[in-house]
């Protein structure tokens, strides 16, 4: 895990903003997985880059994920609060991801290249077709696989790679009404990233304006120190 500096997060939000959100996850999960080289990110296994992201949560902004959700059936917002400890392993996962024999086929984990190959299908059910197709070997388009091996795959993929798809229940103290929401943690993480970069780039503002200094040198101070400048500049 490599932890970006206040001046490396700055760069880490330029260089995501124009990027598609499979890229940017891979951006951000390119510092906390420094172990995996650049080009095999995009076949870590879905749950492995969600783990990754979860860890560099914690590690630049604590453990502790704060927010705010509208009740799907009477609009209600509602806090929720849980801790990333929760979601994660005791231990990161770094053996080689397993794969499924069954009916003489082989599955492997869906990764980001497969994510991305189905990012612009509109239809779900198509998009689900071409992740299971792209996991399967070998596979010809004319391959049928029954209702039972589908299920056998689904409940194989729950179990190999919990992380992959993280749901969350909720529940309406307004109107009673219970849900399940996904939790995505890269779009989390990126949220946070901006509302930081944002943040910083305020504080240099405040600090150029007053004192003329340049970047570079804001960013150099404490976050002490440039907090009791800031309170001199405001007061
Ligand atoms: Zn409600």
């Amino acid at each position: 895990m490599r932890t970006p500096s206040e001046r490396e997060l700055l760069a880490l939000w330029e260089s995501g903003l124009t990027r598609h959100p499979i890229d940017r996850a891979l951006l951000l999960c390119a510092w906390a997985r420094p172990d995996v080289p650049g080009n095999e990110l995009a076949h870590l296994p879905l749950g492995a880059v969600n783990e990754a992201l979860l860890r560099l949560r914690r590690a630049l902004f604590g453990p502790r994920l704060q927010a705010q959700v509208a009740c799907e059936r009477c609009g209600e917002a509602l806090e929720i609060g849980l801790s990333v400890d929760e979601l994660l392993p005791a231990s990161q996962g770094t053996s080689p991801p397993p794969v499924l024999q069954l009916e003489g086929f082989e599955f492997r984990l869906p990764d980001s290249a497969d994510l991305a190959s189905a990012a612009g299908m509109v239809d779900a059910r198509a998009a689900a077709e071409q992740l299971l197709e792209r996991c399967c070997l070998p596979r010809s388009p004319e391959t049928v696989l029954s209702d039972e091996v589908r299920a056998r795959i689904e409940a194989w993929l729950e179990a190999s790679d919990p992380l992959a798809d993280l749901r969350l229940q909720l529940s309406c103290e307004a109107c009673g009404h219970v849900w399940t929401a996904a939790l995505d943690p890269a779009s989390w993480l990126w949220d946070e990233v901006q509302r930081s970069a944002r943040h910083l780039l305020a504080q240099v503002h405040a600090l150029a304006r007053a004192y003329g200094w340049t970047e570079p040198q804001v960013l150099a101070l404490t976050p002490q120190r440039r907090s009791i400048y800031l309170d001199m500049v405001q007061a």
